[in-house]
């Protein structure tokens, strides 16, 4: 297929991707069953699990997951090359007892999770997704087609709104989602009945608010993709896609995804990445491969993790908040992210190896900075630089919008990172 063609395929396919992932468990859920269809096996972590060398599995604890494939001649101190992402977006999740409503209206009470752009959830279809717990024990995934939305205020009744929107947290970010009395109403019907469940049976939940809208590429030469979620569901996305053509090719390191949860807070839970997660599955992959202590440090102190996220392309209205030099432009590949605070674990032998990467795959990469007075956000990569000493390089590609409702990207970026992703599988 020839490049433009296959980029647009690529997008397509995200959009599928994301479309069923309005939640962190869905992604998850996701990424094990394409996994699974290319004969991945699930494993279970209260499970003993089978011997690795010749095999691949996939695992998932709460909203992140884990999948590698072990090639047939690995030993202890075969490397690791991980490739990082995170499975949450910024958004709102539901409060305990969230049916509310006032004045005819029934609303959802939600919690802001993360830094939304709260602008940007008004006036857009919203659906509600994520996974009950039930009295039996079980824990199923539940998402609701389009069912609330935030409704604007008009500007009849808000002449100064276009001097600057000021959104209350609490007051301001009440979805609607139905007309009625919220004393006979119940929102958690909704999803147990999207989940084919009976209300009564909910024990516990955790569901956040989704854009209902799909994924969908348009602009001149169709340059662009817009969806929700693209931070970070571009990288997973890409790195599923790698690794499923990576699982078949033989290699003399172990390629890895690792998706994690809860980057927008700071990834400290245990399925985030400041969590053991990780190093608990190196842990059971490397024993499984007669690995001793030495022998896993040996396998470390070769391993690479290339950190996925997205970056900000430069934008053309307000160009001064960035830096004066460094202005990495959608549609012209993928950022190697670069921050003198550590903020991206990124240094020079990893930009070298990213550099090699790109190369070999015949993808073109851009850097970023930041501007000194507009300090940037941070990532994983440092995080699990820190706690297994894995060389690390933080990457991703540039957007625009950033924790909007929906995000832009670069079609032509959202293919390459795939195929960077590939060739760092490959060792
Ligand atoms: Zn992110």
């Amino acid at each position: 297929m020839p490049a433009r063609a296959a980029a647009l395929a690529h997008a397509d396919d995200l959009a599928d991707f994301v479309a069923v992932s309005p939640s962190s468990y869905h992604a998850a859920h996701e990424v094990a069953r394409r996994l699974q269809d290319a004969g991945f096996t699930r494993l279970d972590e209260t499970a003993s699990w089978p011997a690795q060398a010749g095999g691949r599995f996939v695992v998932v604890r709460d909203g992140a997951v884990i999948a590698w494939a072990v090639p047939t001649d690995a030993a202890g101190t075969t490397p690791v090359h991980v490739l990082g992402a995170h499975t949450d977006s910024p958004g709102f999740k539901l409060k305990p007892k969230p049916t509310t409503g006032s004045h005819g209206w029934l609303q959802a009470a939600v919690e802001v999770y993360g830094g939304p752009l709260l602008n940007s959830w008004l006036d857009r279809e919203l659906r509600l997704a994520g996974r009950l717990a039930l009295s039996d024990g079980r824990v199923v995934l539940a998402a609701t087609g389009p069912l609330l939305r935030l409704p604007q205020l008009a500007i009849h009744l808000d002449r100064g709104v276009n001097d600057g929107l000021a959104l209350d947290k609490q007051t301001g970010t009440q979805p609607v989602w139905g007309l009625g009395d919220a004393a006979s109403a119940d929102l958690l019907a909704e999803l147990a009945s999207a989940a084919g469940v009976d209300a009564a049976d909910i024990r516990g939940f955790d569901a956040v608010v989704a854009d209902a809208a799909r994924g969908a590429v348009f602009g001149k030469d169709d340059a662009f993709f817009a969806a929700g979620r693209l931070d970070d569901l571009a990288s997973v996305h890409a790195g599923v896609v790698a690794l499923i053509e990576a699982a078949d090719a033989p290699a003399p390191v172990i390629p890895m995804l690792a998706a994690f949860d809860h980057e927008e807070l700071g990834s400290a839970s245990r399925s985030g990445a400041a969590g053991p997660f990780l190093e608990d599955v190196l842990a059971r992959v490397y024993a499984s491969l007669g690995a001793d202590a030495a022998d896993q440090r040996r396998a470390f102190a070769a391993s690479w993790h290339l950190s996925s996220d997205v970056g900000h392309s430069v934008h053309p209205n307000f160009a001064h908040r960035h830096d004066p030099v460094v202005q990495p432009l959608l549609g012209s590949g993928p950022i190697l992210k670069i921050n003198a605070n550590q903020r991206y674990a990124t240094d020079a032998v990893g930009a070298a190896a990213w550099a090699a990467w790109c190369e070999g795959a015949g993808v073109p990469s851009q850097e970023f900075v930041s501007n000194n007075t507009v300090p940037c956000g941070s990532t994983i990569g440092p995080i699990t630089a820190t706690r297994l000493g894995i060389r690390t390089v933080d990457v991703g590609i540039p957007i625009l919008s950033m924790h909007s409702a929906r995000e832009l990207a670069g079609v032509s970026d959202l293919y390459d990172l795939s195929r960077v992703a590939r060739t760092f599988f490959a060792g």
